[in-house]
């Protein structure tokens, strides 16, 4: 089924990992992909992988006028966008006695800000067109907090509470805004975990493996379509089990 043909997406930190699986799911589905990152040559790399329409954009996502400019440039090349994928994140892990100010900007200004800059970009347009949705990419962590990533934590956690407002501001002019709460994916990201904490961690996972950016991918398809057309302000927990 090709249930988002028309429509037009917004994946940022798109170049690889979950972001890469979403942008080639949602192209999957029938949506014209604009797929962001750092490197627009890396973005092009996913675009070359995608189904049907797709441009590549380079940005950062964490400088309120680039996003701007995103916005304004990806609708110029695609079209008035419908789907808001905010994937881009990135850690700086350590301890609270340890941990710097520029590794709890640096997270906040990428995770959280970042998320903030694209959805107000996009928020006005969505509303006037009365349609929309805006998928936020926390974390299980954001949930429960996790020793070395009080940064990272605050900023997941920051997603859910400014998902649930967005939600709430733009739910009347019919734009939908719920997030995605990853567990442990298999990613750049988690590629350096030593084994034992790996080992650890996969001892408390009920379902005995970790998740691969598909599996992300599918409840992000499944928030951008007409079956979760009812559904806004929540937290959908794709974690294997990890946390209940
Ligand atoms: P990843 O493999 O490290 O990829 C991160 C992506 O974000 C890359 O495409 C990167 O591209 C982009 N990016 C980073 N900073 C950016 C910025 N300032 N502006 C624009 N793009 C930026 O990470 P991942 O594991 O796929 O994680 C994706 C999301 O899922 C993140 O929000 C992460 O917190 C969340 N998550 C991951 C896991 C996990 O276990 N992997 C679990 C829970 C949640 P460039 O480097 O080219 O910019």
């Amino acid at each position: 089924m090709r249930e988002l043909e028309g429509q037009v997406a917004v994946v940022t930190g798109g170049s690889r990992g979950i972001g890469r699986a979403i942008a080639l799911e949602l192209s999957r589905a029938g949506a014209s992909v604009a797929v962001v990152a750092r490197s627009e040559k890396r973005a092009q790399d996913t675009v070359d992988a995608l189904e049907g329409r797709g441009a590549a954009f380079g940005c950062d996502v964490a400088d309120a006028s680039r996003c701007a400019d995103l916005v304004q440039a990806a609708e110029e090349r695609l079209g008035p966008i419908s789907i808001l994928v905010n994937n881009a994140g990135i850690t700086r892990d350590n301890v609270l006695v340890r941990m710097k100010d520029e590794d709890w900007d640096a997270v906040m200004s990428t995770n959280l800000r970042g998320a903030f800059n694209t959805t107000r970009a996009v928020a006005r347009g969505m509303m006037k067109r009365r349609s929309g949705r805006i998928i936020n990419i926390a974390s299980v962590v954001g949930l429960t907090g996790n020793r070395g990533q009080a940064n990272y934590a605050a900023s997941k956690a920051g997603l859910v509470g400014f998902t649930k407002s967005v939600a709430q501001e733009l739910a009347a002019r019919g734009v939908l805004a719920n997030v995605v709460a990853p567990g442990f994916i298999e990613t750049d990201m988690t590629a350096e975990l030593p084994d034992e904490a790996r080992e650890a961690l996969l001892g408390r996972i009920p379902l005995e493996r970790f998740g691969a950016p598909e599996d992300v991918a599918g409840a992000v398809r499944f928030l951008a379509g007409p079956a979760a057309s009812y559904m806004t302000g929540q937290v959908l927990v794709v974690d294997g089990g990890m946390v209940m």
